[in-house]
């Protein structure tokens, strides 16, 4: 049998089968599958397709299994394969293959935690947007605060945070929690805060969830790094790191997190470097005195042979306090839509897609995943749509509750809602509409706009307009700011660059 669209690469005379380090969770399209050596998150997209990659390892050859599938979608199929092989979610079965292949190093290029997926495709003439839009049997990115508590005050922190919330679950309710995500085949979870670190079960939560088949990836201020941290979590497997920086030089970073918190970050890369933990991440809040500094924390990355990560101020926490002051201007955003144009190893998540409406779009999830693929829970347990709509308003449930966190997730009326499709409002008359899906949902709240109007950065400038139009903001909350007042430092609202 010939199979046109099999690439070099995949070898179809010789025998393959899933990674043993790849999980595969059904879904109503088809699968999702991960493979936590170097943390790729694929959509198989056809029932059909998974069947066949499931059974693979059955088949004396990728031809032989081919063989058991409909003639008219076998070059689909075998070009899904040939993708899969690329991303090591299938290997060549035989000995002599195995023996040859490379250690996987996530720095390679492929898409690691909290990335948008790759997906096979032509497998489904389905759009993939329309095919997460009514939701997940369990979310994608799950996002989980373990504590309000941080030894820093950021100007932007999203959660408020600063003291420890009385209520906050304990070791026991957290335990819980993750033998809920390992129930759900939650393949991983972004773990911050607060600072995560402060807590004193932190790292044996870490290990509990790791023991559990749930990897974690925590963010970090990178304060309580040390040399023998990092080598310990250099020793662990499934565990990712992402060090915060707001600004490539002390005065930008410290202008928004704090005296000395660009030191302290510095010190902890420089430790897990040492380390040899790997690819970890360097997760930046683009705002506008940093904007101009993107080649430098591109650089600094390079040098550690680190992950770049970008994500958008969104007004929500003490954000909304400081957004006016701190988001970058109109002219800066088609900086940044150009820049991440030309690099796209830099990893952004959902961030950026309000940008793509000026053209070209950009790699990621096109669609805000709030409440389908994407939430969030908090140090009390409280469920919310995502990590950026801490309001009463798009709180969800509890995972104290009966049924805990699945029900929240499966049955809450609000990710119902969200779950249906929404009405563009101002947007749907907009040429570029179905590429930026109308923006954030969560600044469009919190800056007082109507939730299916246009983004208050609207890339084609209709976002000023909106504003000035703007009802009152909603009360952020809940806070749990330390009473002293924070506020942006003199020297960066007069524009302060380095
Ligand atoms: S509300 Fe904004 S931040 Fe939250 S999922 Fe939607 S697009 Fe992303
Ligand atoms: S008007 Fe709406 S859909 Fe069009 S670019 Fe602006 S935010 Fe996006």
């Amino acid at each position: 049998m010939a199979i046109t669209a099999a690439p070099a690469g995949l070898d179809p005379s010789r025998p393959y089968r899933l990674h043993p380090q790849v999980a595969v969770r059904p879904e109503e399209f088809g699968a999702l599958a991960y493979h936590y050596g170097n943390r790729r998150l694929v959509f198989l997209r056809s029932p059909a397709l998974v069947e066949l990659v499931r059974r693979l390892g059955d088949h004396p050859s990728v031809e032989a299994a081919l063989a058991t599938v409909n003639a008219s979608r076998r070059p689909a199929f075998a070009a899904a394969l040939a993708s899969l092989e690329r991303a090591e979610l299938i290997q060549d079965a035989g000995p002599a293959a195995a023996r040859s292949r490379p250690p996987k190093d996530a720095s390679d290029g492929a898409p690691p935690l909290g990335s948008p997926p790759a997906s096979p495709t032509g497998a489904t003439s389905r759009p993939l947007v329309a095919q997460l839009r009514p939701g997940l049997e369990s979310p994608i990115c799950l996002t989980w605060e373990l504590t309000y508590a941080c030894n820093l005050a950021c100007v932007h922190c999203l959660s408020s945070s600063g003291r420890r919330d009385p209520a906050e679950l304990d070791t026991a309710e957290a335990r819980a929690v993750i033998d809920e995500m390992a129930a759900m085949s939650i393949f991983y979870v972004n773990v911050g805060g607060g600072e995560p670190t402060i807590r004193p079960d932190f790292f044996d939560l870490v290990d509990y969830a790791v023991d559990r088949g749930v990897g974690v990836k925590f963010s970090t201020n990178g304060t309580r790094i040390d040399a023998a941290r990092a080598a310990a979590l250099a020793a662990k497997d499934y565990v990712d790191v992402q060090v915060s920086l707001d600004g490539a030089t002390a005065a930008v970073n410290d202008a928004v997190r704090g005296e000395g918190s660009y030191a302290a970050a510095r010190r902890a890369m420089d430790h897990l470097a040492a380390a040899g933990f790997g690819p970890f991440k360097i997760s930046v809040v683009v705002t506008r005195h940093n904007l101009g500094q993107l080649d430098d924390f591109d650089e600094i990355a390079r040098s550690y042979g680190a992950q770049l990560r970008l994500t958008r101020l969104r007004p929500s926490g003490r954000g909304a306090d400081t957004w006016d002051q701190l988001h970058p201007t109109a002219e800066q955003q088609h900086q940044l839509y150009r820049w991440l144009l030309d690099r796209p190893h830099v990893l952004t998540g959902d961030s950026f897609f309000h940008l793509s409406a000026l053209g070209e779009s950009l790699p990621g999830l096109n669609l805000c995943g709030a409440g389908r693929v994407v939430c969030l829970i908090d140090p009390v347990g409280d469920v919310y749509a995502c990590p950026f709509v801490l309001h009463p308003d798009f709180r969800a449930g509890n995972v104290r509750q009966p049924g805990g966190f699945a029900s929240v997730w499966r049955q809450s009326s609000l990710f119902a809602d969200l779950r249906r499709s929404q009405s563009g409002g101002a947007c749907s008359a907009c040429g570029a509409f179905d590429a930026c899906q109308g923006g954030c949902m969560a600044a469009k709240f919190f800056t007082g706009l109507p939730l299916d109007g246009p983004d208050p950065e609207c890339a084609l400038g209709h976002g000023e307009p909106a504003l000035s139009r703007a009802g009152v903001r909603p009360a952020t909350g809940p806070g749990h700011s330390r009473p002293s007042p924070v506020a942006v430092p003199l020297r960066l609202r007069r524009g302060a660059r380095s």
